[in-house]
């Protein structure tokens, strides 16, 4: 019996796509494909079906398959001829998703983005799928902005975060300041608006949809923003920021204690347990701080003073009735700081006073900040990777794909 021929596998990489061959290029290895039309071609001028064909091409493209392998393509392609009004045309390869004009399919397209929220930089992207950094990042803008843009429609989340960061915009450039809006419900970052000034804040939050839905706001104590948001968000009760009242508080303590001893600023291990929270000591860092407190007694009135004002602060999850023993306690605290100590005790004094009310709000607020804080890091993180970033939109675009959780 005569034997077969060994033919070429036909192996079926994406639906409606046939590997038939291999071949290199300077680039590499390549696969040879051919495109399987499953229904007849219809002319798109004519609506017709009186076609014939007029000759093949190739067509290159990059694409990841179903077993998730990513392969170079030479894909064959049929051109035809329309009896009727003779017009040219090739079948779309819109089923194995790859677009008109393009050399990427969708799934390699969304690959890209997963890279990119992974932390992996354009130029690593671009070496590792062979693509110039600069389509990388025109495909990352044409994947998020549809997606960006759906997120926009859904209206501001109840209970905001609202904070400031400086952006680094490259080597002499210099700085310049964002707003960031955090859903702490969420736990996502919600949008980044450019610029400080009130005006262009103001501009900014009016264009938010479902201002009026919003419950809490919550911020740092020094934000000039406290009566623009009372303002433009009427029902919304302002919250302070433990993190930053608790580092207030404990900075103030440190003026306080380089005042006291000024030899104090070069003694590390005594500033660092002065700073930690007094259940959290060694007892090594104890004993020196003994020892600091027998040299001078003042240190250790501020000491007990500061570590029983953070205490009490840093209670929350309270009922409203629970509050009140807490609010006379805090009342007489700030009495004694107005009344009895020194002026850098005085400022703090005035400044809890002016923010009484969003300070005592934390004692019934029950979302953590530390997750809008590792967002900070993670947009100083997106900074350093691009050696800071002079176009603002390219930075939001990335900030809202790796914090604002569009890819889920
Ligand atoms: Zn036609």
């Amino acid at each position: 019996m005569e034997e077969k021929t060994p033919t070429m596998p036909c192996v079926v990489f994406l639906k409606y796509l046939k590997i038939t061959g291999e071949g290199v290029d300077s680039q590499g290895k390549f696969a040879y494909a051919t495109y399987v039309e499953v229904e007849a071609a219809r002319c798109p001028c004519c609506g017709s079906n009186m076609l014939y064909a007029h000759g093949y091409y190739h067509r290159n493209a990059s694409a990841i398959g179903r077993d998730g392998a990513r392969k170079r393509l030479r894909i064959r392609m049929k051109r035809y001829k329309c009896r009727c009004c003779g017009k040219c045309f090739s079948p779309s390869c819109n089923r194995i998703g790859i677009g008109k004009w393009q050399r990427r399919n969708a799934r390699l397209n969304d690959m890209l983005s997963r890279e990119c929220a992974n932390g992996v930089s354009n130029k690593a992207i671009g070496q590792k799928y062979r693509i110039s950094t600069s389509t990388v990042e025109r495909q990352l803008h044409r994947n998020h902005e549809a997606l960006l843009r759906e997120q926009l429609q859904h209206s501001c989340p109840q209970v905001l975060r609202i904070d400031e960061h400086s952006i680094h915009r490259g080597r002499t450039k210099g700085h310049k300041f964002a707003v960031t809006l955090a859903d702490l419900r969420h736990h996502r970052i919600y949008e980044v608006f450019e610029g400080k000034s009130s005006a262009a804040l103001e501009s900014n939050l009016r264009k938010l949809k479902g201002r009026e839905k919003v419950k809490v706001v919550c911020m740092d104590l020094s934000s000039p923003f406290r009566n623009l948001i009372q303002r433009l968000f009427p029902h919304a009760k302002i919250v302070a920021d433990r993190f930053h009242v608790i580092r207030l508080i404990i900075d103030t303590f440190h003026e306080f204690c380089k005042a006291a001893d000024p030899a104090i600023k070069w003694k590390r291990g005594i500033t660092c347990a002065l700073r930690t929270k007094g259940a959290n000591l060694r007892p090594a860092q104890r004993q020196l701080l003994e020892k600091e407190f027998a040299r001078h007694p003042a240190i250790q009135a501020a000491y007990e003073f500061k570590e029983e004002l953070c205490s009490l602060l840093s209670i929350k999850e309270r009922k409203r009735a629970n509050c009140i023993p807490l609010l006379e306690k805090l009342k007489e605290m700030v009495w004694q700081m107005l009344h009895e100590a020194l002026e850098i005790f005085k400022k703090l004094g005035r400044t809890i006073r002016q923010w009484f009310e969003p300070i005592i709000r934390m004692w019934r607020f029950t979302k953590s900040n530390g997750i809008t804080e590792g967002f900070h890091r993670k947009m100083k993180l997106i900074q350093r990777r691009a050696y800071g970033y002079r176009n603002f939109q390219n930075y939001r675009l990335r900030v809202l794909m790796e914090c604002g959780h569009i890819l889920v």
